[in-house]
């Protein structure tokens, strides 16, 4: 039965819904519409709304569908909700279960623009915010009260790749009825298993490794059927977040060959981690499969000791050098995406996380020095030969 198939055999057959025709690959309805047989076929789609049945597409589409039922299946959940990219996928989850007076725990290594929800728009509508430093559970603990709604975090930090304990933090957070909320991106759905390990509900940017080729903006969220169409739905219908058909096409391809790729750059990364330890250009070496990284042995058994596909390199001589060794590299490109084929070479302080206080990135370890590095699919030995040969020229 398809319930027990692996997550290599979802990612290829999952959700599948197919046409008259019967087609193979996935067909990409791109309609904003359906059309009732009859206005009394219309009234009662509008009362109730059927799993293979569609009114408008900013509430559900066919090839929309196909994409939310195999992610949900392959995380091992019982519904998604996909949405117009990461970040809608980031405000519809909190937004829509939280109202005025309500308290959140969140940890404060975030991406840029999901601090922002949090400590700008969600504080903005009365939601109380407790940042912690989401490594450390005696401050999750402390912060964890009886009204506490829910509790958010990266399970593997941007940039800094910290990783954040989902068994233990669930724990606290179930004992007071709190939902854990884990956006994803970092951990990729191959590598995680974050419904297992006792997250409610967890968002991908499908922009990142989902995609993984760099053509189109997604997200999703994934939880229960209560969950999802009851609170997420409502909220994200009618607000339009809405994936495009098209998009939700591109990601449906793009999981078909997610864990070959995703193996693949992680195996790279770990090379390339392993090279550069030591290197004398390199202040610090950040990389989750590394013995030396302080959450290893979370790794282990939170991710099956996979580190990734993404590693974070803190480059001797600041923002100049940091800049030289950008400039010097001949392979990646320098961008800002992540989990891409190619790869691709990021100065956070700079760019990502440019907003933030230097106050605020010195407390998230992100110095002048440190470029994150998404490992592509290119040669690991090219990258390698061309990531030394610039560490060389930065320190000149
Ligand atoms: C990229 C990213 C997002 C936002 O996704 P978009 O698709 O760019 O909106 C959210 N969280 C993390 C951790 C990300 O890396």
């Amino acid at each position: 039965m398809s319930e027990n198939w692996n997550k290599r055999t979802q990612a290829v057959h999952g959700g599948i819904r197919r046409s008259q025709y019967n087609e193979v690959s996935e067909a990409i309805f791109l309609t904003q519409g359906f059309v009732y047989e009859n206005a009394e076929q219309a009234e009662a789609r509008f009362l109730e709304c059927g799993p293979d049945e569609f009114i408008y597409a900013r509430y559900g589409n066919p090839t929309v569908s196909m994409f939310e039922q195999r992610i949900a299946a392959l995380e091992g959940a019982e519904d998604a909700f996909a949405t117009a990219s990461g970040m809608a996928a980031v405000n519809g989850a909190l937004t829509s279960m939280l109202k005025a007076g309500d308290h959140i725990v969140s940890a404060k290594a975030l991406f840029g623009s999901c601090l922002y929800i949090v400590e700008n728009i969600l504080t903005r509508f009365g939601v109380d915010v407790t940042f912690v430093d989401g490594t450390d559970l005696e401050q999750w603990k402390a912060a964890i009260r009886p009204n506490t709604k829910a509790v958010f975090f990266e399970s593997m930090s941007n940039p800094t790749l910290e990783v954040i304990d989902i068994a233990s933090v669930a724990k606290l957070a179930h004992a007071v009825g709190a939902l854990v909320v884990v956006d994803n991106v970092f951990s990729t759905p191959v590598f995680s298993r974050a419904i297992e390990q006792g997250a409610d509900v967890v968002i991908y940017s499908a922009t990142k490794h989902i995609d993984g080729q760099g053509r189109a903006l997604g997200g999703v969220i994934i939880g229960t059927r209560d969950f999802i169409r009851g609170t997420v739905e409502p909220y994200l219908k009618h607000t339009g977040g809405a994936l495009s058909p098209f998009n939700a096409w591109v990601m449906l391809k793009g999981l078909e060959t997610m864990a070959l790729r995703v193996n693949a750059q992680a195996e790279s990364a770990q090379k390339i981690a392993e090279a550069l330890e030591g290197n004398p250009a390199l202040e610090r070496t950040l990389y989750p499969g590394l013995k030396t990284h302080a959450q290893n042995a979370l790794v282990r058994t939170q991710l099956g000791g996979k580190g990734g596909t993404v590693l974070s390199l803190d480059i001797k001589g600041g923002k100049d050098a940091a800049f030289a060794f950008l400039n010097a590299m001949t392979i990646p490109v320098i961008s800002n995406n992540l989990g891409d084929a190619k790869s691709i070479a990021t100065h956070p302080a700079t760019t990502t996380h440019q907003r933030l206080s230097d106050e605020q990135k010195g407390e998230l370890g992100i110095a002048p020095g440190l470029v994150r590095f998404s490992v592509g699919l290119e040669d690991v030995n090219d990258l390698l030969a061309d990531i030394q040969q610039a560490l060389e020229v930065s320190q000149k």
